[in-house]
């Protein structure tokens, strides 16, 4: 059995891994049978990760990330994770492949994934003019006309981007005021390539091979009406992926992991959560990184706790009992 297993390849889980390789646990890592790296592989430069001056490309800053872990013994398979078993002291992990790895501890960093509009045309027009990524997809809309659907700092700042690009953004919001906060807001309001559609409501996304338009409904008198569109960009939040815990692990009321207070420990000993899974609000790719160290640290205390009391609870405990008084002394 190993000491500890993470699950995820965001800048959370390979945070976490490089700390707890570095405390010699060998880790091992599940990345994902599709693309490793998480939501830093869709994007292009990120110019606010400390340490990178003159920006890195997030594919970049996520090999250098699995670099530095797999530099201090971290293992990774590339798996998804089809089923966990949390409680008592050995947790199992059932993978795609059939497979099934056992560890003492896990480290749960899966982050979160965009929200859906939940109509049933986004599948198939999903990268045939309707996007969640503008970063990744602005580039293919010049002097086109487009819309972003969504009211909080997500919708503004892919909105004032795509003005890069794009002719003509509409923002499409459900309400008459934004959710976003007041420097976004007048940002988006400053550019005269946005025009601001309120109170409205997509409730068909038009297009065979390619978005060419969507029905908005109006959400004060119910009327609905067409916009011609070459593209369609949701930004309406995200969700943190947490559908392998839900009866497992206690959650808040906005869907995340519940941890105590700033540490990364859920409702289940050994157990302990990272990035994007606790974090409704920051969701930076530092935030995750910091909250991965979190995660590793506590395992670390945990597994030390463990081997002296063999009993999960009373190691978590113990674990934080010294966490306690460390914070303390500091
Ligand atoms: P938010 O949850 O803040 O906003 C989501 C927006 O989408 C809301 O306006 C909401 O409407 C709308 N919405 C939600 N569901 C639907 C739906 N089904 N149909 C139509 N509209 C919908 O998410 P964001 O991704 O914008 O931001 C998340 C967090 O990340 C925030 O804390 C934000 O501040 C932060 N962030 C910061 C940035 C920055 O500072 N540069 C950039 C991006 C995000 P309603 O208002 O009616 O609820």
């Amino acid at each position: 059995m190993r000491d500890i297993i993470i699950i995820g390849s965001g800048p959370a889980g390979f945070t976490a891994a490089i700390y707890a390789a570095r405390a010699e646990l060998k880790p091992l890592l599940i990345a994902s049978s599709v693309e490793i790296g998480g939501e830093l592989m869709n994007t292009t430069e990120v110019e606010n990760f400390p340490g990178f001056p003159e920006a890195i490309m997030g594919p970049d800053l996520m090999t250098k990330m699995q670099q530095q872990a797999e530099r201090f013994g971290t293992e990774i398979v590339y798996d998804d994770v089809v089923e966990l078993e949390l409680d008592g002291p050995v947790k199992r992990v059932r993978l795609g492949n059939g497979g099934v790895e056992e560890a003492k501890a896990i480290i749960y960093a899966t982050g979160s994934a965009y929200r859906k509009l939940g109509l049933p045309e986004e599948e198939p027009l999903s990268g045939h003019g309707l996007s969640w990524c503008a970063t990744c997809d602005g580039f293919f809309f010049r002097q086109k006309t487009i819309a972003v659907v969504g009211g909080g700092d997500s919708a503004m700042e892919e909105a004032t981007f795509l003005t890069r690009f794009a002719d003509k953004v509409y923002v499409i919001h459900r309400r008459d005021e934004l959710k976003a906060s007041k420097i976004m807001q007048q940002r988006a309001h400053d550019n005269e390539k946005i025009e601001f559609i309120w109170n409205a409501e997509v409730t068909a996304i038009h297009g065979g091979d390619q978005v060419n338009g969507v029905s908005l409904r109006d959400t004060v008198t119910g009327e609905v009406r067409g916009l011609d569109l070459d593209g369609l960009f949701v930004a309406i939040g995200n969700d943190p992926r947490t559908h392998l815990v839900h009866g497992k692990l206690e959650l808040t009321a906005e869907g995340t992991i519940r941890v105590d207070g700033r540490s990364s420990r859920t409702s289940v000993p050994g157990v302990f959560a990272a990035g994007d899974v606790i974090d409704p609000f920051y969701r930076q790719a530092v935030t995750a990184a910091g909250s991965g160290t979190v995660a590793a640290l506590d395992a670390e205390h945990y597994l030390a706790a463990l081997e002296d009391t063999n009993s999960p609870a009373e190691a978590e405990l113990e674990a934080e009992e010294l966490d306690e008084l460390a914070a303390i002394n500091n």
